[in-house]
């Protein structure tokens, strides 16, 4: 059953999206070569608790931190510990927080120093990748415009979406209805609705599709040891468009609400 949020939830979503999205660039500052990722877990959990909400990922299902760290071939729900960025790596960050009983989730993956060309380029067509999909959270649009777009984009590119994880709608829970995969095809239900509001999340990968999970059982890797890229919005659908909730100029009713999507491409 899918969850419509009033525009009041929708309020208080984007203020908890407000409040995550303001975690990413301290985080993204502090992906130097050296850090330990269970610094970058400590600035996080520390910067979540000071705005008054709780780390959503401890404890979730049991996973031991407060945000994921996934680097170069690990593609999701890396946990932080000791092992130390390095230059050149791809870091992906995923975290979400709790505030007000409502989730936020988002997630972006941040090039160390001087990364190759062919990395550059994943992770550029990865944040289109998110904004293509975003683009389609249209009322009387289909969940299925939001997956395909996602899938065409990145496969034009050469690049492959992960098929065992996908995003989700948000709300009360971080995971509600509906599964919202990065793959699909145009026009296949659920049909969107004013309320509804989604975490979309490309996670691509540089080669094949294929991922395998670590036997910490909860790193997910690419099979062929290709870099994995992943970025992440939560977003509500309003009458008037798709509406980022985890942004930092996140729009708070009457205050041009709905009326963007911090499009990159744009
Ligand atoms: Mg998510």
């Amino acid at each position: 059953m899918i969850n419509l949020k009033t525009a009041h939830e929708i309020d208080l979503m984007a203020r908890a999206g407000s409040l995550l999205a303001s975690v990413l660039p301290p985080l993204r500052e502090a992906c130097e070569p050296g850090v330990k990722t269970i610094e970058l877990d400590r600035i996080a959990d520390r910067l979540i608790r000071e705005g008054g909400a709780t780390p959503g990922f401890l404890g979730y299902h049991g996973f031991p931190r407060s945000i994921c760290v996934s680097i170069n071939d690990e593609a999701v729900h890396g946990i932080p510990g000791n092992r130390k960025v390095a230059e050149g790596d791809l870091v992906s960050l995923d975290l979400g927080l709790v505030l007000d009983g409502f989730w936020a989730d988002v997630g972006i993956t941040v090039g160390v120093g001087k990364i190759t060309p062919e990395a550059a380029r994943l992770l550029k067509v990865t944040e289109q990748a998110l904004y293509v999909g975003i683009d389609k959270a249209r009322p009387g649009g289909y969940l299925g415009d939001i997956s395909s777009a996602i899938q065409k984009h990145v496969e034009a590119a050469g690049f492959s979406v992960i098929r065992q994880f996908v995003g989700h709608g948000i709300g009360r829970e971080m995971h509600e209805d509906p599964q919202v995969p990065n793959f699909g095809s145009p026009g296949t239900p659920p049909k969107l609705k004013t309320g509804m509001t989604l975490a979309i999340e490309p996670m691509v990968n540089a080669g094949s599709h294929e991922v395998y999970m670590k036997p910490d059982g909860w790193t997910i890797c690419t099979a062929d040891g290709s870099l994995s890229a992943y970025f992440e919005h939560t977003v509500a659908i309003t009458d008037r468009g798709p509406m980022v909730l985890t942004s930092s100029l996140s729009p708070f009713r009457g205050e041009g609400r709905g009326s963007m999507t911090l499009n990159p491409l744009a």
